[in-house]
């Protein structure tokens, strides 16, 4: 159950893709009754927006100029993230192999990522209350949030379970394909930010061996103890 404590809270979720975290992320501002916030939708937009306009993956000049003319607007539900790219509709087209491959080459450009920090920081801004999720929420983008967290799990596990959401998103892939493609990433991924990764003050769950509910349930019961001591006497 959880408590009718209705101040601002900003809450990060990092980790590594299959972690579970945004099906977590999910749930947990369901629960909370706050926004969720899907940043890899976000490199994924501007990725595709590249390679619809030919841009050279190997040239940040492009990369840079593409992002800057991007226009990304979100709705992030409790099932899935809808994302519209320059009026477009492309929620699906970002879940595509291609993307995922892509995605690393714009993400570890920093002027991209700059880009992209300052809108999610507006958006917790104009929001007031979020789940922000993705890789640097708690330790660059929302160094100040309420509580921080940080999921992960074993990299079979993680590409099983990234399967499984591929082939829910209609995607004709294989598991040896996803394994290959989390391997790839996690290199291109860990390289340019590991020593931002995991914020000191982030609380680590590895979930290999706990399904959604556990964790969620992990971090409400967290998340409410750091209300009671915000706030003891005052709650219903
Ligand atoms: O979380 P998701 O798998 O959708 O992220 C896709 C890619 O976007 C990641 O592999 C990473 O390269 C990039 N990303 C990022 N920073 C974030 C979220 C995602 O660089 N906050």
């Amino acid at each position: 159950m959880v408590s009718s404590y209705n101040a601002e809270m900003i809450i990060t979720l990092d980790g590594p893709a299959g972690s579970g975290k945004s099906t977590v992320a999910r749930k947990l501002a369901a629960r909370l009754q706050i926004a969720y916030l899907d940043t890899g939708a976000m490199y994924r937009a501007i990725a595709l927006r590249c390679q619809r306009h030919g841009c050279d993956f190997n040239n940040p000049t492009q990369l840079i100029a593409n992002a800057t003319q991007a226009q990304i607007d979100l709705d992030c539900g409790p099932t899935h993230t809808r994302v519209l790219l320059d009026g477009d509709e492309v929620s699906e087209a970002i879940r595509s192999m291609e993307v995922n491959q892509a995605t690393p080459y714009v993400s570890r450009i920093p002027a991209i990522r700059q880009i992209l920090v300052e809108q999610q920081r507006r958006i917790g801004r104009d929001l007031g209350s979020l789940v922000s999720e993705g890789r640097d929420q708690g330790s660059v983008v929302f160094p100040d949030a309420d509580a921080k967290f940080f999921l992960d799990a074993d990299l079979p596990k993680r590409a099983e379970r990234r399967y499984h959401e591929m082939l829910t998103d209609g995607v004709d892939t294989t598991y040896e394909a996803v394994l290959e493609n989390l391997r790839t990433r996690d290199g291109n991924d860990q390289h340019q930010w590991a020593p931002l990764l995991i914020p000191g003050n982030a609380i680590q769950i590895n979930t290999t061996h706990l399904n959604i509910s556990e964790v969620v349930d992990m971090l409400l019961k967290e998340i409410e103890r750091r209300r009671s001591i915000l706030k003891p006497a005052t709650q219903s």
